[in-house]
């Protein structure tokens, strides 16, 4: 089964589409959370989503914008940008973010598989270097886990009791690439398949991934999309300009 990984798109459509258009077949979609928060098109990337299919982890903003967790935790401009969502939303789609799931998930056809947002410990927390890792490696009896939260695509592979941290490299900055990383029987993971609307690595261009069951290979992609418009959007909307801003630097 090939399964479309899906994170973080943050009201990004523009990202979003690139994305779908840019990616090979797959069978099914997955979607780890944050769909809403920070940029403009918050119905839109709702409805798209909606459209791509049934599996679905809830985020953290996406818990904040529909009432489920108080924004005082946010930074002042993420708390911004969630009232604002929220202000956009329509009551079917802010019903519908109330409904989603909290991970880990897992889905018939994938075996030994599971989805989170954050980690398998805690839906909320944050998994950004080997230190973080250890723990949601060893502890999960599940052999790969696909996460979000970071906006960092990369994977953390345990192997005996050492954690080792990998992230694609890419030749380009503004071209699609994609990176194969081929998965170690009896080795344990924890995949992230960077961020579709705001990446933090660095690199501007919207991140997925595809994970092939089968051959047992995860395939990171970085796409570039629209940048102008998605950054227009966010103006035209009075949000706050440095949620444009970072956007081009990918950070
Ligand atoms: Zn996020």
């Amino acid at each position: 089964m090939r399964a479309l990984l899906l994170s973080d798109i943050h009201s990004n459509l523009e990202a979003l589409e690139a994305c779908l258009a840019a990616a090979p077949a797959y069978d099914v979609v997955v979607n780890l959370g944050d769909i809403v928060g920070y940029g403009a098109s918050p119905n839109e990337v709702i409805e798209r989503s909606r459209e791509l299919g049934k599996f679905f982890v809830r985020g953290n903003h996406d818990k904040a914008v529909c009432g489920l967790i108080d924004i005082k935790d946010f930074n002042p401009v993420a708390a911004l940008a969630s009232s604002w969502t929220r202000n956009q939303l329509t009551e079917e789609n802010l019903d519908w973010l109330r409904s989603l799931p909290q991970g880990p998930l897992q889905i018939e056809g994938l075996s030994d598989t599971q989805f989170v947002h954050g980690s398998p410990i805690h839906e909320d927390e944050y998994v950004v270097n080997v230190g973080d890792a250890v723990a949601p490696l060893l502890v999960s009896p599940i052999t790969i886990t696909f996460f979000g939260h970071t906006h960092l695509q990369g994977s953390f592979t345990l192997s005996g009791d050492h954690v080792e941290a990998v992230h694609p490299a890419y030749r380009t900055v503004g071209q699609i690439e994609s990176s194969q990383f081929p998965l170690k029987k009896d080795l344990r993971y924890l995949v992230n398949p960077g961020s579709v609307g705001q990446p933090r690595d660095g690199d501007w261009r919207a991140g997925f991934a595809v994970f092939d069951s089968d051959a047992g290979i995860v395939a990171f992609y970085r796409v570039p999309y629209n940048l102008k418009i998605a950054q227009d959007r966010i103006l035209a909307a009075d949000l706050p300009a440095r949620l444009a801003t970072r956007l081009a630097a990918g950070r």
